[in-house]
């Protein structure tokens, strides 16, 4: 398997059991945005993905699989509050550290406080015009 959807499969398992989330399924798509689906329980990541550095396919999927938990145990449906809170917690169990901007975040660290990535996995601070979804997991 490509390591890069071990990653994903993985967080989705681990993230998963420890908040009982049921079945969960991860389609890979050549779609621009991914998506969250609560009610079939399907999680689409779009297939540039893999082209981002783990660290970044990381913040994906916990980002996806924070809106199932902030659903089924907060009745929760936004980017705030208790969102952040667990997306947050998550990212720190996989040695991340997030800065927002409003609604998403901004940029990417480790617990060193070392940079990372921005919010479209572009591992350097330089300006694209093409990749510009944040919109992730909108449900
Ligand atoms: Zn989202």
């Amino acid at each position: 398997m490509n390591p890069k959807t071990q990653i994903i499969l993985d967080i989705v398992k681990n993230i998963g059991e420890e908040n009982e989330l049921g079945t969960l399924y991860v389609e890979f798509k050549n779609v621009r945005c991914g998506r969250a689906r609560h009610k079939t329980r399907k999680i689409t990541i779009p297939n540039w993905i893999f082209n981002s550095c783990d660290e970044y396919i990381k913040w994906y999927i916990i980002h996806e699989l924070t809106h199932f938990i902030a659903l089924d145990k907060h009745n929760y449906t936004g980017h705030r509050g208790i969102f952040r809170r667990i997306e947050k917690k998550y990212l720190k169990q996989y040695g991340l550290i997030p800065k927002y901007n409003r609604a998403y975040i901004k940029e990417l660290y480790d617990l060193n406080g070392k940079y990372i990535c921005n919010n479209i996995g572009e591992v350097k601070k330089e300006k694209v015009s093409d990749k510009t979804c944040i919109a992730w997991g909108q449900t």
